[in-house]
């Protein structure tokens, strides 16, 4: 770790940048340098999910040229909360830098096993902040301000430096009563508002929806609902790190008589974290294996579970194809999806839900009927106003949001004269100067997308970049299948077309293991996985991945393409 200030020869420089390399103009990949002269630190470290049109891919992270760059000036990354949009790529980059990450104790429990997966436990500081203990990273003076979100242990920073005050908010809502009781804290905010503040920096979500957002505590009575009316067994699916949401349901299942039960990797890491840390409270003879669920009558099993933006491996999803190891949806069974479903999910979460319909089940998601199954966990127009009417800057940058919603908030904060000098509007890239003279774009660094793939989302597997590079390596190979929509049978034999792989014209006996392996696939999966084509996709890959491992050593890029005839 290099804490100099980099030697006397270098002249002290007074100016404040900030550049967004991620999350500007596109939803996901938080990530936001600040510098101050020589020294840069990075708040959020974010993933974006793929759109299901991105073949072969799990996640999408920022490009971390310009921080790999400028790796010697980084002194820390600090993060506002947990979730993946926010601390996602923190194993990627920290792979590549080298910086102590600061976050709240649970941002901190969230982010640790993902450093651990990927052999960085120990090469990675981690250190822990919390409300009302400031504490310096080389010039900048920084606080965390507890604001209320989705998630626990949310909140903005306010970064002082000698050129002023930047206030960056994080995720916000301002819920006025949290599930935990900690409620946002508007007089930190305010105090810096009246002490003058350069610039705000907030979050943009929800400027589309007039009002206020809804407190957390709102699904309950629709939770309360289901869980007292459901004449079978009840499946709640949402976000793994929604713990307000998780200790609903578990007040609720203990108020009802239903056992619970935790399914989904992510969903049982989670509540264990949690539950370690006194943030999630659950009762040890209110839980229930798994295995042990169908000893229990229908009426007192209640179930909390990943799955629900549709993901094809995920324990919803494979509930609702009947290839859940443990869970069979029969009639009688109620199933809630309290979460939003992240734009170009659309299509797989509605076959979902279609499938469970099939099965007997009673499906609740968010349709607009009151009252709500799920809350957001962003403000809305009101509170960002009002965000603004506290901080009252000098300068407003709308952040997290895709161009309309950057646009929309700039306009809220011309309505409000709440902005004294400027409101400027940044995209992914711009770098955004401040000196003793004002503020002013000056110029673009180098940003974009890196392609992922993690292997399935249950499942852990060899982590693989699949990069331009590893492409060039290992290649691609595309499975060609027909499928007769009618039957479900293949109708010709799969094809198989490379490039960079082996030249698979000299090797006929690696193609045709390779048909068996896809035709022994496809015989082992019921008609709805295949009829769902991202359930039978993912499974060739995964079946084709391991045998080209095998035969070969080599891990290309397999993109299965199913043609429906
Ligand atoms: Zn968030
Ligand atoms: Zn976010």
């Amino acid at each position: 770790m290099v804490y100099s200030k980099g030697g006397n020869n270098i002249p002290p420089s007074s100016k404040l940048r900030a550049i967004p390399l991620g999350g500007l103009g596109e939803f996901g990949m938080n990530m936001m340098a600040y510098e101050y002269g020589d020294d840069m630190i990075v708040v959020d470290c974010g993933i974006m999910f793929p759109d299901p049109g991105m073949l072969g891919v799990d996640i999408v992270i920022p490009d971390i040229t310009y921080l790999r760059q400028n790796k010697d000036r980084l002194r820390a990354i600090i993060l506002t909360h947990g979730h993946e949009d926010h601390i996602g790529a923190l194993p990627y980059v920290l792979d590549e830098v080298d910086a102590p990450v600061y976050g709240s104790p649970f941002t901190l429990a969230l982010a640790r096993p993902k450093l651990a997966e990927h052999g960085l436990t120990e090469a990675v500081e981690l250190r822990e902040m919390h409300p009302h203990q400031p504490f310096e990273v080389g010039p900048f003076h920084v606080e965390f301000i507890r604001l209320t979100h989705s998630i626990i242990e949310a909140g903005a920073l306010a970064l002082t430096t000698p050129l002023g005050t930047i206030i960056h908010t994080g995720d916000f809502k301002f819920d006025p009563t949290p599930m935990d009781q900690r409620v946002s804290d508007l007089h930190t905010l305010a105090d810096y508002g009246r002490k003058g503040v350069l610039a705000l920096f907030s979050d943009s979500t929800n400027i589309d929806r007039p009002g206020v957002t809804p407190s957390e505590r709102a699904v309950r009575e629709r939770l309360t609902e289901i869980m007292g009316g459901a004449p079978g067994r009840v499946l709640i699916s949402c976000f793994s790190t929604s713990m307000h949401r998780l200790q609903i349901v578990t007040d609720l299942a203990a108020q009802h008589g239903r056992r619970l039960c935790f399914i989904g990797r992510s969903m049982i890491q989670n509540s264990d974290i949690a539950r370690e840390m006194g943030r999630l409270r659950v009762p040890d003879e209110l839980l229930v294996a798994p295995q042990d669920l169908r000893k229990l009558p229908p009426r007192q099993v209640s179930v909390v579970l990943t799955g629900s933006q549709g993901e094809p491996l995920s324990a919803l999803a494979r509930i609702a194809v009947d290839s859940h190891r443990w869970i069979h949806i029969e009639p009688g069974d109620e199933v809630a999806i309290s979460a939003r479903v992240i734009p170009g999910n659309e299509k797989s979460v509605f076959r979902m839900i279609d499938h469970l319909y099939r099965r007997g089940a009673t499906v609740h998601y968010s349709d607009g009927s009151q009252p709500p199954i799920h809350v957001s966990g962003h403000g809305s127009a009101e509170e960002l106003k009002l965000m603004l009417n506290l901080i009252r800057p000098k300068y407003f940058i709308p952040i997290h949001g895709e161009y309309r919603q950057l646009y929309r908030h700039m306009q809220a904060a011309k309505e409000l004269a709440a902005v004294s000098q400027e409101i400027l509007m940044l995209q992914s890239g711009d770098v955004l100067e401040f000196d003793t003279e004002g503020a002013r774009q000056v110029g673009k660094v180098s940003v974009g997308r890196i392609c992922i793939d993690v292997g399935t989302f249950d499942e852990v597997e060899e982590v693989i970049l699949k990069e331009r590079r590893l492409i060039a390596a290992d290649g691609i190979v595309i499975p060609i299948l027909a499928i007769n929509e009618h039957t479900g049978q293949l109708q010709t034999p799969p094809e198989i077309v490379s490039r960079g792989f082996i030249p698979l014209n000299e090797v006929p006996e690696l193609v045709e293991s390779a048909r068996q392996v896809i035709l022994r696939t496809v015989e082992k999966s019921n008609s709805e996985e295949i009829s769902d084509w991202g359930v039978i996709k993912e499974k060739i890959r995964t079946a084709l991945r391991r045998h080209f491992d095998k035969e070969t050593g080599k891990r290309p890029m397999i993109l299965p393409v199913v043609l429906e005839v």
